[in-house]
């Protein structure tokens, strides 16, 4: 007998690779649904994630179209609407792929009740990681609080499943009136910004959807790997793979992308040494680590991982975290990161590093004022990859940098912006100053700054905090959490 299916999407925007989604169409006709969630103890996603999710949604709806399917959109409370829409619907059988925050494995849990306990077969899978978060553990069955060992163990794992195929046709389950008076329209989320639309560089800065991803891995395996292992902390150099929103949205697997590589690298089509694919893979490992801490502390967002931190002498200073934000706190590396996370709605893990610092350690400001920014700005803002690295640079995280460990936002730049074109492109008030001026214009001579056209205190802004100073700051303020 063919099962009434309904396949609820939520980051896992795909049809390749993608279990749950396999699962209903083996089974019958499917109901592809995504509900923008609006249900209570949820939050909220952020400014430039809502771009993204309008145009994955779009991509997703076009590529179920053309296998005989239909993409079902909805907003409001999951916990309302699934049991409604599952009754009504006459549905048999509901497939999801599994997600880790606490609230919505709350949620996951109280749906799979409410629906089992109405007859309805609820089947889960693990569509998003190479290994879910309890698969790995210390040899006593611990959860892992350091990376390395991690991924050591994680490794021994052997090789993750082979990635199936997108189901050749989706076809679409006929829905009663009663359902399709739920329904809306892309357009009815509003999720794109209008007045004003604020989204022109993130539109041209990426493509979101499941065949934007596969261009991009595709791309970035033939060529862009060649010199990951170093070019990856070079901001001037397109060096990365560029993929985590994708993989924020599900549009790509952690799966698919390990087999790609694999696959490619066996036949001789993978640019790169065997040393820049497996750098390349420990990141991937990173956002593994990142998912396995946030499952076993749901709270990493929200709370110090190392408590002692509870008691950080934080400086709350609305004026300061508003000039970081607006890319305006005369520290050149620093302002284009910030002004490449708002045009763009991405940032170089290497300057996130330094934004980050400089915004905890030399202007003493509460990790989760950064996070929050980085939540609404970002394409990637990710639940677990995010308050990890934040905590990470903090020094509050679970393997996290030392706190004593502050990075000097000049030194970075001339390391890694060695001819600050970088910095060019996003302070271009600064493009005509020489190579050794421009990570750090206030040493300049006035001669100087007057020949490149720079008025500090005019059109570029002094530096918020002496770096010296700052720096002595943040260490005699860490001096007082450290023995507790
Ligand atoms: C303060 C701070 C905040 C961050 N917030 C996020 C976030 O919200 N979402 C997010 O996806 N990444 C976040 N990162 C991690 C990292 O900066 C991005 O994943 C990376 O820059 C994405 O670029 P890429 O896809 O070209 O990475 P690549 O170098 O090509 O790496 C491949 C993939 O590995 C994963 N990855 C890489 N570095 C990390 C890392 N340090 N931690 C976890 N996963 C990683 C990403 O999924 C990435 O797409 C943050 C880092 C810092 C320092």
């Amino acid at each position: 007998m063919t099962a009434r299916a309904l396949h609820w999407f939520r980051n896992d925007l795909r049809l390749a690779d993608n279990p749950a989604l396999a699962a209903a169409a083996e089974a019958g006709p499917v109901f592809c649904l995504y509900i923008l969630d609006t249900g209570p103890d949820r939050r909220a996603i952020g400014g430039a994630s809502r771009w993204w999710l309008s145009r994955s949604l779009a991509a997703l709806g076009e590529a179920l179209a053309a296998k005989g399917g239909r993409l079902v959109l909805m907003e409001g409370d999951p916990a309302v609407l699934l049991p409604r829409v599952g009754a009504e619907a006459d549905i048999t059988l509901v497939t999801w792929n599994r997600r880790y925050e606490a609230a919505e494995i709350a949620l996951d849990r109280k749906l799979k009740e409410d629906l089992s306990g109405n007859g309805i077969d609820v089947r889960s899978f693990n569509g998003e990681l190479l290994n879910e978060p309890w698969e790995v553990t210390t040899t006593t069955g611990q959860p892992m609080k350091v990376f390395t060992p991690y991924w050591r163990a994680a490794r021994q794992k052997g090789e993750p499943s082979a990635p199936i195929a997108a189901p050749p046709r989706v076809p679409a389950l006929p829905l009663p009136a009663s359902i399709e008076a739920l329904t809306v329209s892309l357009d009815d989320l509003g999720l794109e910004p209008r007045k004003p639309d604020w989204a022109g560089g993130l539109r041209a800065a990426w493509t979101p959807g499941e065949a934007g991803a596969a261009a991009r891995l595709d791309d970035f395996i033939g060529s862009g790997l060649s010199g990951y292992a170093e070019d990856r902390d070079r901001p001037d150099r397109a060096g990365t793979s560029r993929l985590s929103p994708h993989l924020h949205f599900g549009e790509i697997g952690p799966r698919q992308i390990w087999h790609a590589l694999h696959h490619a690298r066996a036949t001789g089509e993978a640019a790169g040494s065997e040393r820049d694919a497996e750098k390349f893979l420990s990141e991937i490992g990173w956002r593994e680590f990142s998912h396995h801490l946030l499952f076993h502390n749901p709270e990493l967002a929200s709370r110090n991982y190392d408590s002692r931190f509870d008691a950080f002498p934080w400086q709350p200073d609305e004026a300061a975290l508003g000039r970081w934000q607006r890319g305006q706190t005369g520290i050149p590396l620093v302002d284009a990161g910030m002004r490449e996370l708002w045009t763009t709605g991405g940032m170089h893990n290497r300057v996130r590093m330094v934004v980050a610092s400089f915004l905890i350690k030399h202007l003493l400001q509460d990790w989760r004022a950064g996070e929050a920014w980085f939540w609404d700005t970002l394409v990637d803002a990710d639940t677990a990859n995010n308050a990890a690295s934040w905590q990470w640079v903090a020094g509050s995280g679970a393997d996290a940098s030392p706190y004593f460990r502050i990075f000097n936002p000049v030194t970075q730049g001339e390391t890694h912006d060695p001819r600050g074109t970088y910095v060019r492109q996003w302070v271009p008030e600064l493009a005509a100053l020489s190579d050794r001026d421009i990570h750090q214009p206030w040493k300049a001579s006035e001669k100087t700054l007057r020949d490149a056209g720079v008025q500090i205190g005019e059109n570029y802004p002094a530096p918020l905090v002496d770096l010296a100073f700052g720096r002595q700051r943040a260490l005699e303020a860490f001096a007082t959490i450290r023995s507790r």
